[in-house]
């Protein structure tokens, strides 16, 4: 009679955040799938880690027994943006100043 969902994995959108005056990042799960509350997820350090590593399966903070897998959200559709160009400034050149004796 068990029910299988109770063991499901479900999906947790994560958004990246790094914490201010730190080299720290986190995994923000905005809605946890099971309690609705907002988790975080150390992610490591801004310079040696690789936070892609850390997506995945973990224990859900609200309910160690579950798991939940943290996963980029879906990106919506860019629009095409701007063609930014880049004008290439031409540097005025300082005159050499031929002192003419
Ligand atoms: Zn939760």
């Amino acid at each position: 009679m068990g029910k299988k969902d109770r063991l499901t994995t479900r999906p947790a959108f994560v958004t990246l955040r790094d914490l201010p005056g730190t080299r720290v990042m986190f995994w923000v799960v905005g809605e946890c799938p099971y309690c609705g509350e907002r988790h975080l997820h150390p992610a490591g350090n801004l310079r040696t880690a690789d936070p892609g590593e850390r997506l995945g399966e973990v224990p859900a903070p609200c309910n160690p027994e579950r798991l939940y897998d943290l996963q980029l959200p879906p990106k919506p559709q860019r629009k095409k943006g701007k063609e930014a160009r880049k004008k290439e400034r031409r540097k005025g050149r300082v005159g050499d100043g031929w002192d003419v004796e």
